[in-house]
C-alpha cells in the first residue's frame, strides 16, 4: 500500500456526465498504479441544488463503471462521513479556527455594496475582485453593523504574494496575486461554501493528489491558501496535496462538452448498451495514452501503466464516432456468453424478451448471439437485430403492438414489401416448404436455386424481401442463419404474411 490518496468528490446534481467519468477514471487509475486509496467523496452542500437521486445515480454509475472505491459512501473509511452535508460541525468549527488565527475575516458587505465595487473596478479599468475594505474594520464599525443588524460572511485573507505549483499536467504555473483576492468561505447565512469544504476535506482525508478538470484551475491558488493556513492552525495532516489538471474535453465546433450535449450524458450511453470496458476505454483517451498508438486496452491494462505525467494539456476532442467504435471492438472482445447475457436486459426494454424468459428463449438467445457479435457497436442494435427470433409470429404490422414479442417492422421499410416482392417471397415459401432438413446450408442453397437460377433473380431483389419479412429489418443478422434459427414453421408464417 503506498501512501497515494487521490478523491473524486462531484457534486450530487443532475445526471452524471462523461467529463465527471473521465475525471474519476483518471483518479481511480492513478490509485490502482499506485497501489494508494482511491476516496469517493460526496460534495452536497448546496441543498437547493443536491438531489438525492442525482447521489443515488452517481454510485450505481460507478459500481456500473467497476470503478469501486476504496473509501467513501457504503464503504465507510477511517475518515468519514464521506458526505459533505453530514460534516457540516466540522467546517463550523474549522471556520472558528480561520477567524480565531486571524486567516479570515468577518464581511459585511452587502451584495449591493459589492456590485458598486465591481462597478467601480470596471470603470476605472483595475482588475476585478473583493478590495479588501472588512480586512481592518475597527470595533465601532463591527459594533455599528451589527447594529444595523448585517450578518457578516466570512472572507479568507490571501496572503500578500503570488502563487506558484508545479502543476502535474501543466508543468509550473503562477497566478500574481491581484488576480486572486480575498474570497467568502462561508455564507452571511452561515452555510460553508465549496471554497472552504473542499480543501478543509482535501486536508483532514490526507489526499496527497487533486487531479481534476481544468475549469478548476483558477480555484487552485486560492486553495493551495487555505491548505497552508489548515496546516497552521492544525486541520489535517499539514502536507500540501499536488494537483493537476486534466485537459477540457471538446464537443462539436471546438466548444467545451457541455453537460447540455446529448453525447455528454453517463445515462445515454447506458441506454444505448455501451460497456462499461468500451466507454472506459475510450475516456482513457481523452488527455491520456498508453503509448505505441494502442487504443484498444483494458482498465487493469490502463491501472498497470497510468502516469500522470503522460497526460497531455492539450485540449481533448471528444468523439462519439470513435468511441462507438471503439465500444464495438469490445463487443467483439468478450465472449458470446457474456455478451448473451448482457443483451438480454436489453430485449427486455424493447419488449422483446419477458421478465422471466424461458430456457428455451435462453437458449435461442445463445445460438443467436455469434450471429451478430461482429455487426453490432452497441448492445442495443444488437437486441434490435436479434429482435425477430423473440417476436411473435402474428403478422407483419408497422403497429407495436401492446404486449411482449410483437413483431412490428417501421413503416418506411413495410412499404418496401409490395406487389413486385410478391414473386420472390411466393417462390422462396415454395421452395423452402419442401425441405425436411432445416439447415443452413440447406436453406441457402434451397433459396438461391429457387430465386437466382430459377426466377433470374439478382441476390438484393430476392433475398431482400425474404429478410424483410423475416428479420422486419434491412441491418439483421445473416439471412440463412438466421431462418435455421426461427425454424421453419415461423420462417414460412413470416414469408407468407409478407405476400401483399
Ligand atoms: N465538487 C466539485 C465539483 O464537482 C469538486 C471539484 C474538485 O475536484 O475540486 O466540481
Ligand atoms: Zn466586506
Amino acid at each position: 500500500m503506498s501512501n497515494v490518496r487521490v478523491r473524486f468528490c462531484p457534486s450530487p446534481t443532475g445526471n452524471p456526465h462523461v467529463g465527471m467519468v473521465r475525471t474519476a477514471l483518471f483518479n481511480w487509475a492513478y490509485a490502482r498504479h499506485t497501489g494508494g486509496t482511491f476516496v469517493f467523496r460526496i460534495e452536497d452542500t448546496d441543498s437547493a441544488r443536491d438531489s438525492e437521486e442525482s447521489y443515488t445515480m452517481l454510485l450505481d454509475s460507478l459500481r456500473w463503471l467497476g470503478m469501486n472505491w476504496d473509501e467513501g459512501p457504503e464503504v465507510g473509511g477511517p475518515h468519514g462521513p464521506y458526505r459533505q452535508s453530514e460534516r457540516m460541525d466540522i467546517y463550523k468549527d474549522v471556520a472558528t479556527k480561520l477567524l480565531k488565527s486571524g486567516h479570515a475575516y468577518h464581511c459585511y458587505c452587502t451584495p449591493e455594496e459589492l456590485e458598486e465595487q465591481r462597478e467601480a473596478q470596471r470603470e476605472a479599468k483595475t482588475t476585478p475582485g473583493y478590495n479588501g475594505r472588512c480586512r481592518k474594520l475597527s470595533e465601532i464599525e463591527i459594533a455599528e453593523f451589527e447594529s444595523a443588524g448585517r450578518k457578516p460572511a466570512l472572507r479568507f485573507r490571501m496572503p500578500d504574494h503570488d502563487f506558484t505549483w508545479p502543476d502535474l499536467v501543466r508543468g509550473d504555473l503562477t497566478f500574481a496575486k491581484e488576480h486572486v483576492p480575498d474570497y467568502v468561505l462561508v455564507r452571511a447565512t452561515g452555510e460553508p461554501l465549496y471554497t472552504l469544504v473542499n480543501p478543509t476535506d482535501d486536508a483532514l482525508m490526507n489526499i496527497t493528489h487533486v487531479l481534476r478538470g481544468e475549469d478548476l484551475l483558477s480555484s487552485t491558488p486560492r486553495q493551495i491558501a487555505l491548505h497552508a493556513a489548515l496546516a497552521e492552525i492544525g486541520v489535517g495532516s499539514g502536507k500540501m496535496p499536488l494537483f493537476g489538471h486534466l485537459p477540457y474535453v471538446m464537443g462539436e465546433g471546438n466548444k467545451k462538452l457541455s453537460k447540455r450535449d446529448p453525447e455528454s450524458s453517463l445515462l445515454m450511453y447506458r441506454a444505448e448498451g455501451y460497456l462499461p470496458e468500451g466507454l472506459l476505454n475510450y475516456l482513457a483517451l481523452l488527455g491520456w495514452s498508453i503509448g505505441d498508438d494502442n487504443e484498444f486496452f483494458s482498465m487493469e491494462e490502463m491501472a498497470k501503466a497510468f502516469e500522470v505525467s503522460r497526460v497531455s494539456a492539450n485540449p481533448a476532442r471528444f468523439d462519439l464516432r470513435k468511441c462507438t467504435s471503439i465500444n464495438g471492438d469490445w463487443i467483439r472482445k468478450i465472449d458470446s456468453a457474456d455478451l448473451a447475457n448482457r443483451l438480454i436486459s436489453f430485449l427486455q426494454s424493447e419488449n422483446l424478451l419477458p421478465e422471466k424468459p424461458t430456457e428455451a428463449q435462453i437458449a435461442a438467445l445463445s445460438k443467436a448471439v455469434p450471429l451478430v457479435q461482429e455487426r453490432m457497436e452497441t448492445l442495443r442494435q444488437g437486441a434490435l437485430m436479434l429482435g425477430f427470433l423473440f417476436a411473435k409470429d402474428a403478422g407483419i404490422t408497422s403497429e407495436v403492438t401492446a404486449g411482449v414479442g410483437a413483431f412490428a417492422i417501421d413503416e418506411s421499410e413495410l412499404a418496401n414489401l409490395n406487389s413486385d416482392t410478391n414473386q420472390a417471397l411466393e417462390a422462396a415459401a415454395n421452395a423452402l416448404e419442401s425441405l425436411d432438413t432445416w439447415t443452413t446450408e440447406q436453406i441457402e442453397s434451397t433459396l438461391r436455386s429457387a430465386l437466382i437460377d430459377g426466377l433470374g433473380l439478382k441476390p438484393k431483389f430476392a433475398f431482400g424481401p425474404v429478410r424483410l419479412a423475416t428479420a422486419g429489418r434491412k441491418v439483421s443478422p445473416p439471412l440463412f442463419e438466421s431462418l435455421e434459427l426461427l425454424g421453419k414453421e415461423r420462417s414460412l408464417a413470416r414469408i407468407r404474411s409478407g405476400i401483399r
